[in-house]
């Protein structure tokens, strides 16, 4: 008989290879400046990027929904769960993205094991970028399809895969990457897949509501749209500051999600108050050109300051800016220096990352100021390099 694992000796492992995760209870509401064990820190760690978590409208709108709707959904969508509010949200979705229709998932996690786990099965392949986010690549386990990784960002590492003689039903990718901060090439990635015969999904994130106008995500930056890039997922907890997510695609994609996702027909549906607040807070998120203005000028002062500190930046023009730290360590070092000066920047340490490559992630938001930036900048001067 196969003896229990001992979990304390596998703690205590990750505790020796300083990799131990701990959790740190907010005090107060999602912003710049969250407040953790009573003390205020200027924080760049969210992916509030349009500030709009805890936005006086989007509140109100979410306190409208639950005196109309009550808390709770009740059931699953397939049984009682789907209410007016849902679907009024799933029809704006499809407006704002230019798809036929979309579908609302509890999660971005859960909208990835069901699309990906509903196109894909035995006996099939699916291509997916190396770096690309873990429900993607979960998604794909569940499938039992075979999973075959690219080079990051490497359409002509796909096109090798593509020529491998594989059944390539579905190739993933991560729009905007969550822990680089970089875009996929998708006319190119677009261009193999039609070649290919294979759905193309965009998983756009960190894209929706940052990129674009009107905040229409990756797609509308590339100028590409449902011919090119049949399945789009998006998240409704980052830049639109609520919760959920959605598959954006043609009809018959819909109807068969409806029918057969299974992380889709056996949850509990979002509560339809969070349908409401989402629909507030995307129709600020469109307007308020001024917060993505803002982002990029934000972004804009971090990395010529950066430069001119000689700090290691990964390339990225999105609200995600990566210094590269290397050593699990040296991140974990930089991170809590700059804690003790009142700034919270987490460090991402393998398996988030690869191996080597533990970094700070710095994610900027609209309702980040200037000075803010000049503040981190100041820190990160200060941080000594590794082994002083
Ligand atoms: C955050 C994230 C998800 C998961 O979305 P949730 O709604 O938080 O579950 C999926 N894909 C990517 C690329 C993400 O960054």
């Amino acid at each position: 008989m196969l003896a229990r694992p001992d979990l304390t000796a596998e703690l205590d492992r990750l505790r020796a290879a300083r990799l131990y995760r701990t959790l740190r209870p907010i005090e107060s509401p999602q912003g710049p400046r969250p407040r953790i064990d009573g003390r205020e820190l200027l924080a760049f760690c969210s992916n509030d990027y349009l500030g709009l978590a805890n936005h006086p409208q989007v509140i109100t709108a979410f306190k409208r929904g639950a005196d109309t709707y009550g808390v709770g959904s009740g059931a699953s969508h397939l049984i009682t769960g789907h209410s007016v509010a849902h679907q009024a949200l799933e029809g704006a979705l499809a407006e704002l993205t230019g798809y036929p229709r979309a579908l609302l998932f509890s999660t971005g996690y859960m909208a990835n094991l069901g699309v990906i786990s509903t196109l894909a099965g035995r006996g099939d392949w699916i291509c997916e970028d190396r770096l690309n986010h873990a429900s993607l690549l979960d998604g794909a386990q569940l499938s039992r399809a075979r999973l075959c990784r690219y080079a990051h960002g490497d359409p002509q590492a796909l096109a090798r895969l593509l020529d491998g003689g594989g059944n390539v039903r579905l190739i993933a990718t991560d729009g905007v990457f969550s822990m680089d901060g970089d875009l996929a090439p998708l006319p190119e990635l677009a261009a193999l897949a039609r070649r290919a015969e294979a759905w193309l999904l965009v998983d756009d994130a960190h894209g929706l509501g940052v990129l674009g106008a009107e905040g229409r995500g990756i797609l509308a930056h590339f100028g590409l749209g449902p011919e090119q890039v049949p399945i789009l997922v998006g998240t409704l907890g980052k830049a639109l500051g609520v919760a959920g997510a959605f598959v954006a695609g043609s009809r018959e994609l819909i109807e068969t999600l409806i029918q057969r996702a299974r992380s889709y027909i056996f949850t509990t549906a979002l509560p339809p108050a969070v349908a409401v607040a989402v629909r507030e807070s995307l129709s600020i998120a469109r307007r308020d050109s001024w917060r993505r203005e803002r982002l990029q000028a934000l972004i804009r002062r971090f990395r010529a300051g950066a430069a001119e500190l000689g700090l290691p930046l990964i390339d990225s023009s999105t609200p995600i800016q990566l210094l590269i730290a290397g050593t699990v360590e040296q991140a974990l070092s930089w991170s809590r220096d700059l804690e003790t000066r009142g700034i919270l920047v987490s460090a991402i340490r393998p398996p988030t990352v690869p191996e080597g490559s533990s970094r700070l992630r710095v994610t900027f938001s609209a309702a980040h100021q200037e000075e803010d930036v000049d503040r981190l900048l100041e820190a990160l001067g200060r941080l000594r390099p590794e082994g002083a």
